[in-house]
Parts: structure tokens; sequence; C-alpha cells
């Protein structure tokens, strides 16, 4: 869980003004210092694992033929959560946590998963299971649905949401100030994400700016130039760019729906080292996930939500942002806090760290004096350099040898595509890793093979000690390929060459080459008499052959790695090109990058369809569920009997 305790949230005018940014950054860090000295040494932990789901509530009406949001999760959750709240820590079987929109929740698995191969026979299983106990909620009449869609078509429309609720711009005193998007969809029933949406704005002294290249169409305006209503102060006409989608606020990027994993390591040495070879990872398996290349009604020239959440929380100033010269602010900043990680954690790590690390010096000082080592002291460092965005008032004063929750604020407030999570106190959880960049899938089939997919490459990577480090300036520039349209087909992606070797003697920047996804999922020849890349995929075959896995749960790998093998030879389509092809060959579509509101509703009911099992998609996926979820409570049962 990230940091959600309730009370009364302080403004940013509130925080600056008594120094809390600063007290929580001291604190913070004196916390993380007794973290890590009291739980550094932790003996051996077992390999443990779970992903997290996030749903949208959709309704569809089929009488207007319009798919709009709906606003009820603060209405269901607390009905998902009741055997959690009258049983703590028993023994369901699914767990349910508010997310940022009032339209979104999220699931995870009753308890993480274990080391045994037959535990991935269950997750597609217990994903189904999470589903129907939504869907049980929902009013399936009245064309209520719940979707693993990243990105809603049609958010920040007219009357996207129902209820419908007016946004207002002119109200300073509001959450956005949205043109587009009312304050009323944010999830209310936690205080934190109004009050860290709002002092964003307020940190950053305007409101987000969200500019995604348009997909241009042969009738796109050129230069395509969007019109504002209600822009009193022209705010909006400032800031959107020609030939780009703009969006003004943080829930056009936290309304998006993700699904993500946390892997906890037997010891800290080996989350380190797990979070560093799953770095080169992040742009790869965002691109083979792509799902969302609509935004705000328009076909985008992005696959991926990511660049939009970036931009959808940023709160750096113009200072940070380098557009004035420094004067109250300590740094200028490259990246927003949401983005991809800066820094390797392992010893083998350190060579290949070549971007330039912003932090400050005597915080990396003192944390050295403590006992952290330089790498570390640097990463934690480098996230402190942001302020707190989201305090409440009862959570000031804590005992720094008791609490953890300043250093949790800022480090759940940046948002990387990796996560080190260090050991609650006083809990028996170990040191994990939170992979998070996979775009989430319309099915629990997609989903469960993902998952499955990211879990068997660290177990591959482990075993074979296997080497996938490169340059993050090379991981960086691959996630801005990553998101680019197909780019699965179009772009080349930097990858290590040799997973075998630890460090070569050629100069750096030849440990890696441009390699298709195909090539760095399926192998194959790296051309210029360079030899051939051993492929991940089949490096994975080779690790669950070395494992005893009984022949229902390796038919079921078996169909999760056809699938993502299949989606990166192009041999079926990722999400995102479905998506682009249901527009664009829709008879309304007046190829103008626009997804009218009936699209938007043919659109989102074939998803639906699809999710049911209703409505067949041979471009996306062969199968829809793997052969052993058919019973789910039994598969569940299995589950529970092998932890
Ligand atoms: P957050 O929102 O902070 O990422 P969640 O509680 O939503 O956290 O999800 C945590 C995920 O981590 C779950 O899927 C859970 O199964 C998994 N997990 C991995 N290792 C552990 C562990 N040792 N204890 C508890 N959860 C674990
Ligand atoms: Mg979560
Ligand atoms: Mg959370
Ligand atoms: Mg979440
Ligand atoms: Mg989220
Ligand atoms: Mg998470």
């Amino acid at each position: 869980m990230g940091l959600l305790s309730l009370g009364t949230p302080l403004s940013w005018e509130e925080i600056k003004a008594n120094g809390y940014d600063e007290h929580i950054r001291r604190h913070g860090l004196i916390q993380f210092v007794n973290l890590y000295n009291k739980l550094k040494d932790r003996p051996c932990d077992m390999l443990k694992w779970g992903d997290e789901v996030e749903y949208m509530l959709v309704k569809l009406d089929h009488e207007n033929k319009s798919a709009k949001l709906l606003l009820k999760a603060e209405e269901i959750l607390p009905r998902l959560q009741e055997k959690e709240e009258n049983n703590p820590g028993g023994d369901s079987n699914t767990l349910w946590h508010p997310e940022y929109a009032a339209y979104m929740v999220e699931s995870t698995p009753g308890k993480p998963y274990g080391g045994l191969m037959a535990h991935l026979n269950t997750v597609e299983a217990n994903m189904k299971l999470r589903r129907q106990e939504l869907e049980k909620l929902l009013d399936t009449a009245k064309g209520e649905t719940a979707l693993t869609l990243t990105a809603f078509p049609r958010l920040g429309c007219p009357s996207f949401s129902t209820p419908w609720y007016k946004p207002n711009p002119s109200n300073d005193d509001g959450i956005y100030k949205s043109l587009f998007i009312p304050d009323e969809t944010i999830y209310l029933g936690h205080p934190r994400y109004s009050s860290f949406t709002k002092n964003i704005r307020k940190r950053r002294g305007e409101k987000v700016a969200i500019n995604i290249p348009i997909f241009k169409d042969k009738n796109t305006l050129t230069p395509f130039v969007e019109e504002f209503v209600n822009d009193h102060d022209g705010e909006g006409a400032r800031a959107a760019k020609p030939d780009h989608v703009y969006m003004d606020c943080t829930g056009f990027g936290f309304g998006n729906s993700c699904l993500q994993m946390t892997f906890q390591a037997c010891n800290i040495t080996e989350a380190r080292h797990l979070y560093d070879q799953l770095t080169p990872l992040c742009p790869i398996i965002l691109a083979l996930s792509a799902a969302s290349p609509i935004y705000k009604g328009y076909l985008t020239d992005h696959d991926v939500r990511w660049n939009v959440i970036a931009e959808s929380v940023d709160d750096r100033t113009p200072e940070e942002r380098n557009l004035e010269p420094l004067k109250n602010n300590k740094f200028v900043i490259p990246k927003s806090r949401y983005g991809s990680t800066d820094s390797y954690l392992s010893p083998n790590g350190e060579r290949y760290s070549d971007i330039d690390l912003v932090l400050d010096e005597r915080d990396c000082q003192e944390l050295m004096d403590k006992g952290i080592d330089r790498q570390l002291a640097r990463h934690i460092a480098h996230l402190f350099i942001r302020d707190t965005i989201s305090v409440f008032a009862e959570m000031i004063g804590l005992d720094d040898n008791k609490d953890s929750d300043h250093f949790e604020n800022i480090q759940s407030t940046n948002w990387q595509t990796l996560r080190f999570k260090p050991p609650p106190v006083n809990s028996n959880i170990g040191w994990r890793v939170e992979c998070r960049p996979i775009e989430v899938q319309l099915t629990d089939f997609e989903n469960a093979a993902y998952v499955v997919f990211v879990v068997l490459l660290t177990r591959t990577i482990l075993t074979f000690k296997l080497n996938l480090l490169m340059q993050l300036s090379k991981v960086d520039l691959n996630m801005q390929q990553a998101q680019k349209r197909n780019a699965i087909l179009n772009s080349k992606f930097y990858f290590r060459k040799d997973l075998q070797s630890c460090a070569c003697d050629c100069p750096i920047e030849n440990e890696q080459c441009l390699m298709s996804i195909n090539t760095i999922i399926n192998g194959g020849p790296l051309g210029d008499g360079q030899g051939d890349f051993p492929g991940l995929i089949p490096l994975i075959n080779l690790y669950v052959a070395t494992v005893e896995t009984d022949l229902d749960t390796r038919c079921t790998i078996m169909r999760y790695l056809k699938l993502i093998s299949d989606r990166a030879s192009g041999k079926l389509q990722t999400m995102a090109a479905w998506m682009r092809n249901f527009v664009t060959s829709h008879s309304e579509y007046k190829h103008d990058s626009v997804v009218t509101d009936r699209i938007n509703y043919d659109l989102v009911t074939a998803c639906d369809q699809i999710t049911k099992g209703q409505m067949t998609a041979p471009e996306l996926f062969h199968c829809t569920e793997s052969k052993s979820s058919n019973d789910i409570p039994n598969s569940v049962k299995v589950a529970q009997e092998i932890v």
C-alpha cells in the first residue's frame, strides 16, 4: 500500500509557510536510515509476488448509443472491502483498494503468490474471481460494466461521465481548474487524491499542461489547433501546442489504469540486482503492452499512456523546468516526478549509470555518514529533491524510530518505472521491487499472460545469472521510442547484445545495439556479423524446461508466452493497434482523427463484449483463456493450498 493515511490535508501554501516541506525531507531521510539499519540484514525471505489490476467503471447507454465513465467507486468500494474489513488479514482471495478516480477501483490477490510454478496457473483464475466480485455489484441490466481499459477514449470530452458535472475552470480554489474534467470525477472518499492534485497545480504555479502529438490523418486540420470554450484567462490557448492534443489536469493521467507487479526478493542485495535487471526491460514491456492510442476523443501519435501521466503530475516550477533562472528553487530538474528510473542500484550497475543525477550533496553526504553506501544514498537523495505534495496535519510530528511515513511520503510520490520498496516497519514483508510500466489489457487471459511473462523473466534472469544492463541514457531513449505509434513494428530499441557477460572489454556503447522488439523477445540475427541474439522467450523456455512443472501449468505458460511472442512479431496486434483499426474503419470516422461519441460507444461496447467472451478478436489473441481457468473456484483453492 502506498501512503493512504487519513487526516486533514494541508494546502501547498500551508506546507510552504510552515516549512513542512523541509521538515518532511529531513525526517524522511532519517526514517529511511533507521529503516535501512534495522532491516538491511534481514535474513533470507522467500520469493513472493503479486499483481495489481485497475478497473474502470463504465456505463453503456444502449438507447442513446453513448458510453460513459460511471462515478460509482465510492458506493461500491466499501462493499468490495467488507470481507477484509470484517476479518483483517483473513483468508480472502481478493483485496480491493481505492484508486484516483471516482470511476476506478484496484484489486490485488488476497495474498501474494509464492515461488512455485503451479502458482502461475492460478493468476488468471484469481483475476477472473476479482472481476466477478466487481461485476456482481454493478447493475448490468442498466449497462453498467467494469473494464480494464488503460485510457477511456473520450475522457475529458463533454458529458464523459455519469452523473455529469460541469468543469469549473474559473475556480482557483477548486482542485483542477480544468476546462475539461470536473473535480467530482476524483475519488473523494480519500482526501489524499484531491489534496496532492491541487498541491501539484499550486506548486507548479499554473495548471499542468499535457501535449501529445495528434495522429495526422488525411482530413486532420493542418495545423491542428483546438478551440476551447470557457478559456477565460487564455491559459489553455497559451499552453496548447499546435498539432497536439492538449489536456490540462492530473485526471488525464491518473485517471488511466495500469497493471503492476511487485516482487519480494530474498534480501536487499537481490532486490537491488533485480531492480537493475528490470530497468532495461521497462520500455520493452511498455511497448509490448501498448493499449492507449486515444486521448480526449482524438487519435494520437502515441500508443501508450506514459508521457500523459508524466506531464499530468509535473509539479516542477518554471525555474525547475529551466524556463527561468534559478532564484527560489534549488535545482533544474530534467524529468517530472513521474518518469523512468535515473540510477542503477547494484554494484554492476554503476558503470551504466550515465544520467546526471540531480541531488542535494548534503542529503547524500548525510545518508553516507549514517552508513548508507554511495549508490543507494544517491538514489534516495535523488528521490528527495521532490517536495511533499500531500501532508496531513495530524501526521507532522512522528517518531523517526518507529514511523516511516515521511520517507513513504516522498517515496510514494516518485512514480517511476520501477520502485525499490524497503520493508514496512513492524511487518514480515521483505525488500521488494515494483514493476510499473505495463498497460492493462482487456481480458484476464492477456493480463495473466503479461504478468506470468514478467515473473518468468525475473526467474530466468536470476537462475541463469543473465546481465541485461546497459547505459541508462539509452534506456531513456527507448522509453520515448516505446510510446510511438506502432513502436513494436516500426521502432528499434537499444538492447544488450551479450546477456551472459558481466562487462566487456569493448567501449560501453558497443555492449548494446539497436534491435526490433521481435528480435529482443523471439531472438534472431543482429546483422553486421554480430551473431545471433537468443531472445527472451527462448531463454524463458530453457528455464521452464529446467524446473518441475505439471503439464497443466506448462500448457498455460505456453499459451501466455505464445501471446507475447506473437505480439512481438506482429502476428497479433497490440490493443493500441486494434483500437486504431477499429476507429479508422468505423463508418462514422471522417479521417480527421476525431473519435466521436458514437465511435466511442461502439468501441467500448466491443471492448466489453471481448472482455466477456461474447465477441472474438482473432487479431488480438488466439484464445481468450488458458485451459485451467475454466474452473475458477478450483484454481483459487489450489493457489491457497500451495501457499
Ligand atoms: P502499492 O499500491 O503500494 O503498489 P498494493 O498493496 O496495491 O501496493 O500491491 C502490493 C502488491 O505486492 C500485491 O500484488 C501483493 O500481492 C504484492 N506483494 C509482493 N510481495 C509481497 C509481500 N511480501 N507481502 C505483501 N504483498 C506482497
Ligand atoms: Mg496498489
Ligand atoms: Mg497503492
Ligand atoms: Mg493503483
Ligand atoms: Mg494509478
Ligand atoms: Mg502499485
